[in-house]
């Protein structure tokens, strides 16, 4: 997790040329079995990250050990380009055993090496090590404390708060301390936690945040990955979903899983509108088919006359096929993606943002002459949007109807999401009409909330962007406002460096 959720309200580390929420963190870990000879724990966890590099772009790092030593390797960039062949050879010994792994969110902000995860400390357990996905809401209150109580800390980073915790249950087993832990903290999150002999994985009582279970072949061990599209590349089984509030080790007698909070799950909606890879399922849901089943419902819920469907690439497609075909307008690819417009191909400045998109996005004759459905997963600020629907004009098409796989977004996220300040989201303060005439469409529609949930088809989840029920835990009315004005400060800062370049 950032240094900026420390704070818990979000600190505008959105990045303004792609305006969709983002998730923060991907988190990996593997138990290799003492008797399992040659295993590549290295190699294992470095393609586990990469499978999850959609999760974050900024930093990564890799943690392995042995009952005899521990070696981390982290850094600021992207996994290929961070765990080259000889920077995982400094991470391959004899007898490694067990390993965790971590990528975090790419911001436009400074660089801070030093919070990249896993982190690590030396303490009354031996050697630990942990990485994390999601929010402590009230991980400030709780350093607060400990700052008074004279503890030290090396990171602004939220997650040295659960490790110093578990830390100081001196009396207990890694294991019981983490589970007591887990009961303190609060928010949003998915945490992996290793020493030399057991990793841990565990999910906070709501499942906010995913985290699944694979099994390696031959009985080899066992592995943590934030979605399933990782235990794939690590050559892993699906086994399950960690439980909300579910603690589960892996170590050499193989997995045990201890239910240690109950609560009412409401995992995080947004991993099937827009987060999760689509090849994969997270709690029973398969992502691909709920974006699909999304379309549809939008077909229902907001018909339009049309010539042709068009998703905005690539995060749109998969609802778009499913509106084209519950409405019966054709779908066309009437926006390619380039695939060499990178995230910092073009410092942020704000002259080059309409360029940055027609770098990104390119109409194609598809539109010419047409009443276009136009569907994306969400609308954050609805910067891009406008831009987007300009873009379909210019080739020219005569009508752009747009259409949202999500339902406006109004409230921040406390979870690890970084959906931008409140005062920005577009729906916090525009109607969805003004919205539609802000982007300049000829018609807007969300999804709706109801909608939604039977799209994704598993009961209840996280909503609270769309209606600020925060299902985990809010910081509060003074820590929000606290936030939101250090977000102001944090833009200011970042506006004078992009205007210094
Ligand atoms: S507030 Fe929104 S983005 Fe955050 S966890 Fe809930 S549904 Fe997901």
């Amino acid at each position: 997790m950032s240094a900026a959720a420390l704070r818990v309200a979000p600190l505008g580390r959105f990045d303004h040329d792609d305006d969709h929420p983002h998730e923060e963190c991907g988190v990996v870990g593997a138990h290799v079995r003492s008797d399992a000879l040659d295993y590549d724990l290295a190699g294992i966890l470095q393609v586990g990250l990469f499978a999850l590099q959609h999760r974050g772009q900024e930093s990564c790092g890799i943690c392995v050990a042995s009952p005899d030593q521990i070696r981390i390797e982290k850094d600021m960039g992207l996994v290929a380009e961070v765990f080259t062949e000889a920077r995982l050879d400094l991470l391959r010994f004899e007898d490694a055993r067990t390993g965790i792994g971590h990528t975090r969110y790419s911001t436009t902000g400074a660089s801070l090496r030093f919070n990249a995860q896993p982190l690590t400390v030396r303490s009354n357990k031996g050697l630990l090590a942990l990485a994390h996905n999601g929010n402590f809401t009230n991980a400030r209150a709780i350093r607060d404390a400990m700052l008074e109580d004279g503890a030290v800390f090396q990171t602004t980073n939220d997650s040295e708060v659960m490790i110093n915790l578990v830390a100081r249950y001196a009396h207990l087993s890694l294991e019981d301390a983490t589970a007591r832990v887990m009961s303190e903290l609060e928010g949003g999150f998915a945490v992996v936690l290793m020493d030399r002999r057991k990793v841990i994985g565990l999910r906070d009582r709501h499942g906010v945040r995913p985290l699944v279970i694979g099994e390696l072949p031959d009985g080899a061990g066992h592995v943590f990955a934030s979605e399933p599209s990782a235990l794939i590349l690590m050559g892993a089984r699906f086994v399950r979903d960690v439980r909300p509030g579910e603690l589960v080790v892996a170590d050499d007698d193989g997995l045990h899983a201890r239910q240690v909070l109950e609560g009412v799950p409401t995992p995080c909606a947004f991993e099937w509108i827009y987060f999760a890879r689509g090849d994969g399922a997270l709690d029973g849901a398969d992502v691909h088919a709920a974006r699909l089943r999304m379309g549809e419902v939008l077909a229902a819920e907001a018909p339009v006359d049309a010539d042709v469907v068009v998703g905005v690439p690539e995060s749109g497609l998969a609802a778009a096929l499913g509106f084209a075909r519950a409405s019966g307008i054709p779908f066309d690819l009437g926006l390619q993606k380039s695939p060499y417009a990178g995230r910092t191909f073009i410092a942020p400045n704000p002259r080059l943002r309409d360029q940055k998109v027609r770098l990104k996005l390119a109409p194609t004759g598809a539109v010419r002459g047409k009443r276009v459905v136009l569907v994306d997963d969400s609308i954050v600020r609805g910067t891009t949007s406008g831009r987007i629907v300009a873009l379909l004009r210019e080739a020219g098409a005569r009508e752009v109807h747009f259409r949202v796989s999500s339902p406006p977004i109004a409230y921040p996220c406390y979870y690890g999401i970084d959906t931008a300040a409140r005062q920005e989201l577009a729906a916090a303060t525009m109607t969805v009409a003004e919205i539609g005439r802000r982007i300049g469409a000829d018609s807007l529609a969300f999804i709706s909330e109801e909608g939604l949930a039977r799209a994704i088809g598993i009961g209840r989840t996280c909503l609270a962007c769309f209606n600020g029920r925060y299902p985990a835990g809010h910081p509060g009315d003074d820590a929000e406002k606290e936030g939101l004005e250090e977000t102001g400060e944090a833009r200011a800062a970042l506006v004078r460096a992009a205007t210094a370049r």
